[in-house]
């Protein structure tokens, strides 16, 4: 027999099942796609604005090797990939004092370096310095991923050799082929160049104007490069740079 009201009330009830199985969708999409979901890509028109700045500044700030397209590239791509970190760095405001602020200045200390800009697919690692010449060499697939705020991590690495002179690595414990930094200290100009990495990513996870997206990829990239390229990590060190310490 056709009962109305039990119909309404099984009707209610799928209703209410399906609404609940929307609000688990919309959870597991919060809490487990968002967070790892870090979109690099453009908005319209930052490509134009990429390619200006790479003809109008870039080209004449720096020294580069013959390995570069000068000519208008395609976002994205490996120019795009360097083009994107340089302007992270030139525009990045970073307070490194309290109360005073300054623009441009990891952008300006790479400047004073006087670097020559190569890249290069024939190396495994991110990036080399070569001393002799003043290279710094960065590999085609890390700027083909067009992470900004990994590359520029890179070129602060690589210019941080340029600045002490000298190779400051030592062989990884773990790994005797892989190069680490002996110690990660608090205070980054008596480390390496790991060490001047993770100090740069600190300060833009924590005290500067990049953006929430730029400062989670720091902070990713800081805990990567802290796990595998330091052979010793005081707790305090790990705890003053808001780090997981490796197992
Ligand atoms: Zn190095």
């Amino acid at each position: 027999m056709f009962d109305p009201r039990a119909r309404q009330k099984s009707s209610r009830s799928e209703m209410q099942s399906l609404c609940l199985l929307g609000a688990i969708l919309v959870m597991v999409f919060v809490i487990f796609v968002l967070p790892v979901r870090l979109d690099l890509s453009l908005f319209d028109g930052q490509c134009g604005q990429l390619n200006k700045l790479w003809q109008d500044k870039y080209q004449t700030e720096f020294d580069y090797s013959k390995a570069w397209n000068r000519a208008e590239f395609e976002c994205p791509s490996i120019v795009s990939g360097l083009v994107r970190a340089l302007q992270f760095l030139d525009g990045l405001d970073t307070e490194q004092t309290v109360g005073s602020k300054r623009k441009g200045d990891f952008y300006q200390r790479l400047k004073r370096q006087s670097p020559v800009l190569d890249h290069d697919l024939l190396f495994s690692r991110a990036g080399k310095t070569v001393f002799e010449s003043r290279k710094i060499i960065l590999n085609n697939l890390v700027l083909a991923d067009n992470n900004p705020v990994r590359v520029a991590g890179i070129l602060m690495h690589e210019m941080r050799h340029l600045e002490e002179g000298i190779n400051t690595h030592v062989p990884c414990l773990r790994e005797s082929s892989n190069s680490c930094d002996a110690v990660l200290l608090e205070k980054p100009q008596l480390g390496g160049a790991y060490n001047f990495n993770i100090h740069f990513l600190h300060l833009v996870r924590h005290y500067s104007n990049a953006s929430d997206l730029q400062k989670r990829l720091a902070r990713r990239e800081m805990q990567a490069i802290f796990d595998t390229r330091f052979n010793q990590i005081p707790e305090s060190a790990a705890a003053f740079y808001q780090l997981e310490i490796p197992q």
